[in-house]
């Protein structure tokens, strides 16, 4: 089997009401934008995938990834994956590529992808990822349609001018849903947004002193507390608390940097992304050696339903996952519904607040192409 074309449509799908993100100040996100991903075979095999990402990801497909992939024989995934590795070298990061080779393998091998790598669970429990800061009395009602729906756990942002006034979220919350639901946090100290867009910057001692307050709330997890370098800080950090977990990774990138966050011991939880990180197959060499230290991979997923479904596959894949990040935040723009448009179906939660995996070769992916040609913007390859 040869890889005979890279096919790359830009999309840009509307979101039904205004959205806010509340790691990304000022901003107002009115579309969804994504690169939608083919590779055909001769075989007559097409692996999908796409990219939380705008043109960019399509150009860089063209000039680093097509050329070296033509001809290539789509199953010595090991091979491609260090195209990947050097395209990131030469232009924006194109590690979703590998997704569509291993749906490439499913289909050939008539497979669900997950069950290829240890098919640990059929089902994994989600965690309704909200995106925007509301008012306490806004997120109790948005959490108690949450536990209605199913959902076993909640993660919140922490934006506020004053953390202060996050905590009275936390607190509120945590008043309403009792021990019936976990509560994550997210501090989104990792990455460059909170620096350029007025967010407050923590550092170690704001971290520590959240972290503690958060204790007292029995929240689960605090998500990137520091910045995605500061492995010392991290460490130290992971080692002055008792109950409470530090999970991150998200931005951060390649198989040899989750090997070194885990050996300096910077998290609890790991938490890659299918799209963003490394190749996706790379990341379930990152769940292993994350179970041989006994830690938990928890997946990060945003941006489409696409990577949402491929980060399914690889929690699901792997043992020591026991949640998958599930973006949803009614009544905003950003809900499930809005974020899975270029599927036909829109993933949901089952009555235990998990999603199975979907039972189809590949990683399952049935796309809306009416949909998707009303709105492609721009093609490639
Ligand atoms: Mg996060």
């Amino acid at each position: 089997m040869q890889i005979t074309r890279v096919h790359s449509r830009v999309v840009e799908l509307k979101l039904p009401a205004p959205f806010h993100p509340a790691w990304a100040r000022g901003r107002n996100q009115a579309t969804i934008l994504l690169v939608l991903v083919a590779v055909e075979t001769d075989a007559g095999i097409v692996g999908h995938t796409a990219a939380h990402a705008g043109p960019e990801a399509a150009i860089a497909i063209e000039r680093f990834v097509a050329p070296y992939f033509i001809g290539q024989d789509p199953t010595r995934i090991e091979l491609l994956a260090a195209v990947l590795r050097d395209a990131e070298i030469l232009g924006p990061p194109a590690y979703f590529m590998e997704i569509a080779l291993w749906d490439i393998v499913g289909k050939r091998a008539g497979m669900p992808v997950y069950k290829l790598w240890g098919g640990a669970q059929d089902r994994v429990t989600a965690y309704c990822a909200t995106a925007e800061l509301r008012t306490p009395e806004q997120r109790v009602e948005d959490v108690e349609r949450m536990l209605a729906a199913g959902y076993r756990g909640v993660k919140l942002r922490f934006h506020h001018d004053e953390v202060r006034d996050d905590l009275k979220v936390v607190e509120a919350v945590r008043k309403a849903v009792g021990n019936r639901m976990e509560i994550m946090i997210d501090a989104n100290q990792a990455g460059v947004e909170p620096g350029l867009t007025g967010h407050r910057i923590w550092g170690f001692h704001r971290s520590l002193a959240v972290a503690r307050e958060l204790e007292q709330f029995d929240v689960l997890w605090l998500e990137e507390p520091l910045p995605r370098d500061d492995y010392d800080g991290l460490a130290r950090l992971r080692d002055r608390l008792d109950r409470i977990k530090i999970a991150g990774g998200e931005d951060n990138h390649g198989l040899h940097e989750f090997k070194l966050l885990i050996d300096r011991g910077c998290f609890d939880i790991l938490q890659p992304d299918a799209l963003l990180s490394d190749g996706i197959f790379q990341l379930r060499k990152v769940a292993a050696m994350a179970e041989a230290a006994h830690l938990e991979l928890v997946p990060h997923t945003w941006g489409n339903g696409m990577g949402l479904l491929a980060n399914l596959h690889l929690a699901a894949a792997a043992p020591n996952c026991p949640w998958l990040e599930f973006p949803h935040d009614p009544p905003s723009g950003f809900t499930a519904a809005s974020r899975d448009q270029m599927l036909r179906e829109t993933l949901s939660i089952d009555a235990d607040g998990k999603l199975r995996v979907p039972d189809r070769p590949g990683f399952g992916f049935i796309l809306d192409e009416d949909r998707i040609a009303h709105h492609t913007i721009a093609e490639y390859g």
